[in-house]
């Protein structure tokens, strides 16, 4: 039996990038808390954790005073970063780039002072989509589907921001319904201005996976149960490959899976570690 791991499956550099801080910030024996899960993937978070890292949640962080803090990829609100300037919080700044650049961009927006409401495509609990809502002083919407355009005023211009990991289809889904709604009212659609668009990490990923799952009988992919690009990119799998498992540990693996299977594909989300896929690889071949 044939396996192959996903070479364009693993971190993403956003990700990379915030765990080469911490690591740095722990080998040189310093005590380091780290602001939310760095990662929505419980086998990395448990060798982090063995690392000494230490996770807290915004309750906890504003307890703390004179410690290192990291801001992990996906960003934090201003107000993190005033309550961190009071307490003589060390922040290790480890906020992906390109969600520096569309915080940058939601605050320009919101500074033009003009009436256009401020929309965020994106699942309102994720901690991208409340740091850049904290960036904003006005009201802004935050819609995950189209069944929730009602919110939206479609009588006034929208400049519609995306959560860098939203599905480029759901994108493309909400984008059509305004216009349509737009269309409705009476008013000009070109008043819709998309202000950024998808990570290109998260959207080129989706080609190379649907031509990688193309290629095996059966294909395991990898991810942390409550990572939404887990989620999104494993949809991705099935509609490809029925023949598609998630899993996200060694121990899920199920014999039965293997059985009359010439070609197996592992892959993952961009929170999956690249030594688990390794891992669930060399268990499949000593085991199945
Ligand atoms: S998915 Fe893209 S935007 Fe998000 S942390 Fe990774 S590289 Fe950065």
């Amino acid at each position: 039996m044939k396996i192959e791991i996903d070479q364009s499956a693993g971190f993403c550099f956003g990700v990379k990038n915030a765990i080469e801080k911490a690591e740095n910030e722990l080998l040189q024996g310093n005590q380091v808390y780290c602001l939310g899960e760095m990662v929505h993937n419980m086998e990395e978070m448990n060798r982090l954790n063995k690392l000494g890292l230490i996770t807290i949640n915004h309750d906890e962080f504003e307890k703390l005073s004179n410690v290192s803090v990291l801001i992990r990829a996906h960003g934090e609100p201003p107000q993190t970063y005033e309550y961190a300037n009071k307490a003589h919080i060390h922040l290790i700044e480890a906020t992906c780039p390109v969600v520096i650049r569309l915080q940058k961009k939601i605050r320009d927006t919101n500074t033009e002072n003009n009436e256009a409401q401020i929309v965020i495509a994106g699942k309102p609990d994720h901690p991208e989509v409340k740091g850049l809502a904290g960036n904003v002083n006005k009201e802004v919407v935050v819609v995950n589907d189209p069944s929730e355009l009602d919110k939206i005023d479609f009588q006034k211009p929208v400049n519609l921001f995306v959560q860098t990991t939203l599905h480029p289809e759901k994108l493309k889904e909400i984008k059509s319904n305004m216009i349509r709604r737009f269309r409705e009212s009476g008013y000009d659609p070109s008043n819709l201005v998309v202000k950024n668009r998808i990570c290109g990490q998260v959207a080129n990923r989706i080609p190379s996976l649907k031509t990688f799952c193309r290629k095996h009988d059966l294909i395991i992919f990898v991810s942390g149960k409550n990572s939404s690009n887990g989620k999104s990119l494993f949809a991705v799998c099935q509609s490809i490959n029925p023949n598609s498992h998630f899993l996200s540990n060694e121990a899920e693996l199920q014999a039965g899976w293997f059985k009359h299977i010439n070609s197996v594909g592992i892959s993952g989300a961009t929170s999956t570690p690249g030594w688990l896929l390794e891992q669930i690889a060399q268990k499949i071949k000593e085991h199945i």
